[in-house]
């Protein structure tokens, strides 16, 4: 297979759909048809959707999207690749096409942020004044962020607005800029803190993925990499230097490698070198690295002996650390 000729698409559209259940069910057997793999969420709020394919497919989904009036002006963030991103294909029906959980939602139609170019951006968050607020996840802000952004101390997206409520008096006579993956969370989360009374706040158009492809802004004052939801797991942003941010998770060593903790139950992101993801057997901590049905006990069919013995070896590299601190 030759190099780049596969893509992955990232995109969004705030549009009213009547029937997302209808909607999900034909627009899967017309993805299936093209042969593409992916995710797309589908609410009466619009469509949300990031997903791989040949050129040739990806070319005949974009035509098939923009075919429906609704979606012809839609716009693809397009990244090359080596293959698929995505192992499936799914469409599904969902109340949110982001997950902001708020009671009186907002409609970024009607109500959202100043939408600002990536060179605009490159120019605003420089200037004095200005608190940035990453709208992301902490394992997404953990990989790569925006130098001097504020990372709110939250594990989910939905849970940012009550955040935002308890530290008011940071953001309080500030310009405000939030910024996210492709822009689409910003468009609700922008919206909110203009009606919550913040009357300067702008927001990253067409989010991280657009700034790091942008000609003038070539992704700078982003440091280490940006989190994606496929397979690719991170990809670059910054033409112009690479700081690498994202620290192991284990020895606290310069890292941008995720795996996820082999704890079924906890599941948790981790940085973290190939030689400490097996020294501490994927788990994240002693109550991850015992529970029962860890995953990596199994995969790597450890004798209880050998189990035993590498648990050992992880106490004693504890007490060697502590020693030496
Ligand atoms: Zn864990």
């Amino acid at each position: 297979m030759e190099k780049n000729s596969y893509r992955v698409l990232l995109y969004y559209k705030y549009v009213p759909v009547e029937d997302p259940e209808t909607f999900a069910a034909e627009h899967l057997a017309a993805c299936k048809e093209i042969g593409l793999k992916g995710r797309i969420l589908v609410g009466t709020e619009g469509i949300n959707g990031t997903c791989s394919g040949t050129i040739e497919q990806t070319d005949a989904y974009m035509e098939l999207l923009r075919s429906d009036e609704r979606f012809s002006d839609i716009v693809f963030k397009i990244d090359e690749a080596d293959g698929h991103a995505f192992k499936k294909m799914h469409v599904r029906p969902r109340k949110e096409i982001v997950n902001l959980s708020l009671e009186e939602d907002i409609n970024p139609n009607e109500l959202t942020g100043k939408r600002l170019s990536p060179e605009e951006w490159f120019k605003q968050m420089q200037e004095e004044d200005t608190i940035i607020i990453d709208a992301r996840n902490d394992y997404e802000f953990d990989l790569g962020h925006f130098r001097g952004a504020v990372r709110p101390d939250i594990e989910n997206f939905r849970d940012l607005p009550e955040w935002i409520q308890e530290n008011r008096e940071m953001f309080e006579g500030k310009k405000i800029l939030t910024y996210c993956t492709g822009g689409i969370r910003c468009e609700k989360f922008s919206g909110w803190l203009v009606r919550e009374g913040f009357e300067d706040v702008g927001q990253l158009h067409g989010g991280i993925a657009t700034y790091g492809k942008d000609p003038v802004a070539q992704g700078q004052l982003w440091d280490g990499q940006m989190y994606v939801f496929d397979e690719r797991i991170a990809v670059p942003i910054n033409q112009v230097e690479h700081v690498v941010v994202g620290r192991d998770h284990f020895d606290g060593t310069p890292c941008e490698r995720y795996v996820n903790c082999a704890n079924p139950e906890c599941n948790a992101k981790i940085l973290c070198s190939e030689e400490n993801e097996h020294f501490y057997m994927r788990s994240c901590s002693d109550e991850c690295r015992t529970h029962p049905r860890n995953r990596y006990f199994v995969e790597h069919k450890l004798t209880v002996e050998e189990y035993d013995e590498r648990l050992e070896a992880i106490e004693r590299r504890k007490n060697e650390v502590h020693a030496s601190n």
